[in-house]
């Protein structure tokens, strides 16, 4: 199943989709995920990524493009792949689009989830994440058993520096103005799956799992 989880900062795309892998059994390709680790790898990649992630901006799509077309020709993707936070912009999806048309494959679903502005700055201010395993914690809804270690994997549990509020506010903006649109985009190609984000984690699973039956 080829997948895409579409919806802002802050709406869950990434604890959802690392769920949704044990039923699927497909890997999860997190654009975020692959630019953090190059950050903290110090490759040239990272440097370049960096300055436009601190600062709440998109990572500009001749970057990304190349990293996620070269990250589907990996044997893992074969029978599938989940992509979290991409695309992000039309051009992204076209280029996703050509990529996968010449693999002679297409999307199957589209999920977009749906979670309110005020929520989702609620949620990225008090966003805490562990280094490890990528658990992510609430200071206030859920905080670790023991002050910034991690429950599952005893991981450092840190604060995205890209989780301050001037930088949440500009990805937002970029949302709204380079990502929404991708929702009438994919609605037009009949793929959207519209989930309603708020909510406990598990009932939000649930919806998921029903749209993708
Ligand atoms: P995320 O972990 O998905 O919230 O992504 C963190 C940051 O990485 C974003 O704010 C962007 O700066 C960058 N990024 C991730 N995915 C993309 C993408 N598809 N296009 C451009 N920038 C991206």
């Amino acid at each position: 199943m080829n997948l895409i989880f579409l919806g802002p900062p802050g709406a869950g795309k990434g604890t959802q989709a690392k769920k949704i892998l044990d039923l699927l059994k497909v890997p999860q390709i997190s654009t975020g995920e692959i630019f953090r680790a190059a950050v903290k790898a110090g490759t040239e990649l990272g440097k370049k990524a960096k300055t436009y992630m601190d600062k709440g901006d998109l990572v500009p799509d001749e970057v990304v493009v190349g990293i996620v077309a070269e990250r589907l020709t990996e044997p893992d993707c074969k029978n599938g792949f989940l992509l979290d936070g991409f695309p992000r912009t039309i051009p992204q999806a076209d280029a996703l689009g050509k990529v996968l048309t010449k693999r002679g494959n297409k999307l199957d679903h589209v999920i977009c989830l749906e979670v309110p502005d005020g929520e989702l700055m609620k949620r990225l201010t008090g966003r805490r994440v562990c280094k490890k395993c990528g658990e992510e914690y609430h200071v206030m809804f859920k905080a670790p058993a023991k002050a910034g270690v991690c429950n599952k994997c005893g991981g450092e549990v840190y604060q995205r520096s890209d989780d301050n509020e001037e930088s949440i506010g500009r990805r937002l903006t970029e949302y709204h103005k380079q990502t929404k649109p991708l929702i009438a985009y994919y609605g037009e190609r009949g793929l959207v799956r519209a989930i309603d984000g708020l909510g406990a984690f598990d009932e939000v699973f649930d919806r998921i799992k029903a749209a993708l039956r």
